[in-house]
């Protein structure tokens, strides 16, 4: 287990226990240029999950290990162990987040690299396929079979399925559109 702690914004603290090494890793930056830190100490095993403590500018990493408490400090500095915690009077419990062993460089999300034949911003091809034959696409291309100046239906919602209209003289099913039977041609009631 490794734990993670936010110092400052943009100022990622991490600890972990490594047989008996504590590895502390500082990372600042944002995700394009990022500057890390990593110190490794022998404190021997943690037998406890490490404290957090701000104090001003520095922070103290308290780890109960078998042979006692030891700290690390991690101040502008730099990131140093002492033997003993220092006192910590006036210090404010800081919150340490645990989150699974990852390796180090993997500690914080790297830019993520671009999955292969990943589609280009603004053409995702958001397909739906509704029920009755009914086919809908979203994003910049719109397949609109039956242009009509009633008002587009807003992305995301499913118009409701209006009544199947037929043909009154030969029974065909009439596309909703359709001012004349596809099959035999005669003329269809416009209200559905
Ligand atoms: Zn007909």
């Amino acid at each position: 287990m490794a734990y993670r702690a936010e110092l400052e914004a943009g100022l990622l603290l991490q600890a972990e226990n490594r047989a008996d090494q504590t590895i502390v890793s500082l990372t600042s930056g944002t995700a394009g240029s990022q500057q890390a830190q990593q110190t490794g100490f022998t404190t021997g095993r943690w037998t406890a999950a490490p404290a957090l403590y701000r104090r001003g500018l520095r922070a103290v990493l308290v780890l109960q290990t078998a042979t006692g408490a030891t700290a690390v400090e991690i101040s502008a500095g730099g990131i140093h162990y002492g033997a003993r915690p220092p006192d910590l009077t006036g210090a404010v419990p800081h919150p340490l987040q645990e989150v699974p062993d990852v390796p180090f460089g993997a500690a914080f999300p790297p830019m993520a690299p671009l999955p292969p034949l990943a589609p280009l911003p603004g053409m995702a091809p958001m397909e739906m396929r509704m029920g009755g034959g009914m086919e809908a696409r979203m994003g910049n291309m719109t397949l609109q079979m039956n242009p009509s100046p009633a008002a587009p239906t807003p992305a995301g919602s499913t118009p409701p399925d209006g009544p199947r209209r037929f043909c009154t003289q030969c029974g065909k099913e009439a596309a909703p559109a359709h001012r004349f039977c596809g099959t035999c041609g005669a003329a269809l009631s416009q209200s559905p």
